[in-house]
């Protein structure tokens, strides 16, 4: 058993209540690899602010999740050689799916995890909530608990149409689980597909298709429910058209990829939304300068040459996020 304070690690429970007074979000960003580690710390040091490492169950089978959990105790410490007197970083497990998987998460020094139980039917996902929230709370550790579905693919979480969060489901959701976090579902969805182009409409100034809006009825009715509490968004990559285009540039092909507007998360950052996830931003950002640099350098065959590029995008895409989208720099 490692606790999560040995390694520098923080939960979720401080930055999350600061968050909801101070009208910003706090970044969830995937990691699998060194590079996308390195641009996530030095994004957040330089920014001063505090930051979410997911780990989901893909990247426990892609990079192996002891491992994982090393980076991430080295990545308190790269904060702190940056020039970070006290990282705010959480380790957290993204789309947590059984009991014994959050347990093993809980025990190896993760901070904070998610139970997924949002395709249940609703008392089961009460029950196996509860039962996360029972083991990780005697650790101090916070849980994330999912109410609706969100549509899209992400790893092995994958789901063809979304079910709006019920508001009036809750109320008695939280208070039963003691879950400290609730992700709901108001139209985001995982993926870089989150739209189809039917469902859009062109905008006439850029050309460019526009998504349905986000159900923010929605989200203004869980908040009447649950008057400061702390809401997750999911599948919350706005999918930069820059990134789509130098794709397909360099020989790509991503059709139609369309993410969530950043005037949206904007506005949802300021509300009790204290954590938003973005992950599929960021493989584009990599994906497209790894690309550029194939296309250009087609010679080139040290990996530094592309995924240091690659990483550099990266930092430029989550600074972005940070300063310009989630509002959550100069917190620390
Ligand atoms: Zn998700």
């Amino acid at each position: 058993m490692v606790s999560y304070k040995e390694l520098g690690l923080v939960n979720t429970k401080e930055m999350f209540a600061k968050a909801i007074k101070g009208g910003y979000a706090i970044p969830a960003f995937n990691f699998n690899n060194m590079e996308q580690l390195q641009a996530i710390v030095k994004a957040a040091v330089e920014t001063k602010s505090p930051v979410i490492l997911q780990v989901s169950k893909g990247a426990r089978n892609y990079a192996n999740q002891t491992l994982l959990r090393y980076m991430a105790e080295g990545a308190v410490e790269y904060a702190k050689e940056l020039g970070c007197e006290k990282p705010q970083i959480v380790l957290h497990l993204d789309h947590g799916d059984s009991f014994e998987l959050c347990k093993s998460c809980v025990d190896m020094g993760f901070s904070s995890v998610m139970i997924d139980g949002s395709h249940l039917p609703y008392e089961e996902n009460v029950a196996l909530t509860k039962k996360v929230v029972e083991y990780a709370h005697q650790y101090d550790v916070t849980v994330e608990g999912e109410l609706g579905v969100l549509a899209g693919v992400e790893d092995e979480v994958s789901a063809e149409h979304h079910t709006y969060t019920n508001p009036e489901e809750v109320i008695d959701f939280a208070t039963r689980t003691g879950c400290d976090s609730l992700a709901i579902s108001i139209g985001t969805s995982h993926g870089a597909y989150k739209f189809k182009p039917e469902q859009c409409h062109v905008d006439p100034a850029t050309g460019r298709l526009v998504p349905p809006p986000l159900a923010f009825d929605v989200l203004d009715a869980v908040m009447a429910k649950l008057p400061g509490f702390p809401i997750v968004l999911h599948g919350s990559s706005s999918v930069p058209q820059e990134y789509v285009d130098m794709i397909n540039q360099y020989g790509g092909k991503l059709e139609a990829a369309i993410g969530i507007p950043e005037e949206e998360l904007r506005k949802a950052a300021k509300s009790a939304v204290c954590k938003i996830n973005i992950d599929s931003d960021s493989r584009l950002a990599m994906t497209a300068a790894v690309r550029k640099v194939f296309a250009e350098k087609p010679a080139e065959f040290d990996p530094r040459k592309y995924l240091g590029p690659a990483r550099d995008e990266m930092e430029k895409l989550y600074k972005h996020k940070i300063i310009n989208v989630l509002g959550s720099n100069d917190k620390l």
